[in-house]
């Protein structure tokens, strides 16, 4: 019996994980093509501002994986063939498997404009990428940086730590307007001007001009030229689904799971951003691009490749981030609920998020801290924290844990209600009922 993982990210580790959980005695093999292996990809972030060496970024130590006893074998999978269980691995004999983990991940959408093959375009996707952006960003540079997300924002916080002098361009009139409101966009944005950003709105490349094979600068839609030494977007991710396609199995935006991480072929399964698992607070098949939901599938698929039958139940999407230096959480559903939003999925992000749930609005705090809710009949479905992040904590439990939240609802709606101290105190005698029972 041969358990075969490909992809070296987090879901792949995880699964391999479970696996040794159960199973003691059989071969599992690790196939992956980044060479810098397992890293942390969120704290990327963190590596470009020069607050984390390289060396932090690495969540497991040698004697880790040792103790996991697998073997890895350092290649890119190019076929699956499913009728003889086998793997086609470049410049590799091919590799048999019994149970196989699609744990690929996914990959930056790339910028499709003329020029964006010029040397000093630049993405975010992996370590590489990152080191690469460190050699390019120097002091007295200027760079572009193109994408509305959580990524595009590191890319700018990045340069600016570097002395880059940075034009964020915003496609629409505001900042991430599928997940914050109109007001926590004006706060991003506030922060980012006084870090001397030049913020462009409706703003689209649609040339990247380059002198000598170099960039030199962009062409937006209204012919306006901006002239740069660098290009850096980050515009969505697409998950890595050509294996899958190719070997016929069900895709839709990903590999189409169902809760057991199982794909449509019983001994093939998928976890992590790759995967397009069920989401009971939607009722869709929904991405993900977290930690910690890849982790959880990672894990939950590893339990069922070695026999172990488990549900995966997939929790509120939450992720703490920091958007122009002000830590933000984000929990449950709290966006627009467009469908349309759903096109394109970015680094850090969850299509959960996009979904506007039957809920009204409480919020409190105007600059820094800020504190929005979506407030259901009976439940909390969703929160932004802001600044202050006291409540993240609680919030978090409060939405993933379905409480009941009837007895402050009213009190939550109220005009001028101190939401914040309302979520507090309900949080309080909560706990105390709670040890109580
Ligand atoms: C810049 C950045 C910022 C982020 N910020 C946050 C954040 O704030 N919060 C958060 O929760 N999440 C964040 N994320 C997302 C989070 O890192 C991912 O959700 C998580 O890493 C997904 O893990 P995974 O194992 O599914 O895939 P990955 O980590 O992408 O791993 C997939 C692996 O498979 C390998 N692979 C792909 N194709 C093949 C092939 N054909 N053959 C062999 N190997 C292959 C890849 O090289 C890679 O090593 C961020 C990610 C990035 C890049």
């Amino acid at each position: 019996m041969r358990y075969v993982i490909v992809g070296f990210g987090v879901a792949g580790i995880a699964a391999i994980e479970a696996i040794r959980s159960v199973d003691k005695e059989n071969e599992i093999v690790l196939v992956g093509d980044d060479p810098n292996g397992f890293y942390s990809r969120p704290g990327l972030a963190y590596f470009l501002t020069g607050e984390l060496h390289d060396k932090a970024l690495y969540p497991r130590t040698a004697n880790d994986f040792k103790r996991l006893r697998f073997n890895t074998i350092r290649g890119r999978v190019t076929r699956i063939v499913r009728e003889k269980q086998e793997l086609e691995i470049e410049g590799k004999p091919p590799l048999m498997y019994d149970r196989l983990l699609l744990a690929v991940g996914a990959q930056a959408m790339p910028l499709e404009v003329p020029g964006a093959n010029l040397d000093g375009v630049l993405k975010l996707d992996h370590l590489e990428d990152a080191k690469k952006i460190l050699k390019y960003a120097r002091r007295g540079k200027t760079a572009v940086v193109v994408g509305g997300g959580i990524t595009a924002l590191e890319l700018v916080e990045g340069f600016v730590a570097r002395g880059v002098k940075v034009h964020y361009l915003l496609r629409g009139d505001r900042y991430w307007s599928n997940v914050l409101d109109e007001q926590e966009s004006r706060i991003v944005e506030h922060r980012l001007e006084e870090e001397d950003v030049a913020l462009h709105y409706h703003a689209e490349v649609t040339e990247v001009i380059g002198r000598n094979g170099r960039v030199h600068g962009i062409r937006l839609l209204d012919g306006k030229v901006l002239k740069c030494d660098l290009v850096a977007y980050a515009i969505g991710i697409r998950a890595r689904t050509e294996l899958a396609k190719q070997s016929g199995l069900a895709i839709d935006r990903g590999i189409l799971v169902n809760e057991y991480l199982q794909t449509n072929d019983p001994i093939i399964f998928a976890a992590g951003d790759v995967a397009q698992a069920y989401d009971p607070l939607t009722k869709r098949s929904i991405l993900d691009s977290l930690w910690g939901p890849a982790r959880q599938q990672g894990y939950t698929a590893g339990l069922n490749m070695a026999g172990k039958k488990t549900a995966y139940i997939k929790s509120a999407p939450f992720n703490v981030t920091r958007l122009a230096g002000l830590t933000t959480t984000i929990i449950g559903t709290v966006g627009r609920g467009k469908d349309d939003d759903l096109v394109g999925i970015a680094r850090g992000d969850s299509e959960t998020w996009r979904h506007l749930p039957e809920a009204i609005v409480a919020q409190t705090g105007f600059e820094v801290n800020r504190l929005r809710l979506l407030v259901g009949e009976k439940k909390l479905l969703g929160a932004i924290v802001m600044g202050d992040q006291k409540l993240s904590f609680p919030l978090e439990k409060i939405v993933s844990g379905n409480v009941d939240i009837s007895p402050i609802r009213e009190k939550l709606l109220a005009p001028n209600a101190r939401v914040g101290d309302i979520v507090a105190d309900f949080w309080s005698n909560y706990q105390t009922t709670a040890v109580k029972k």
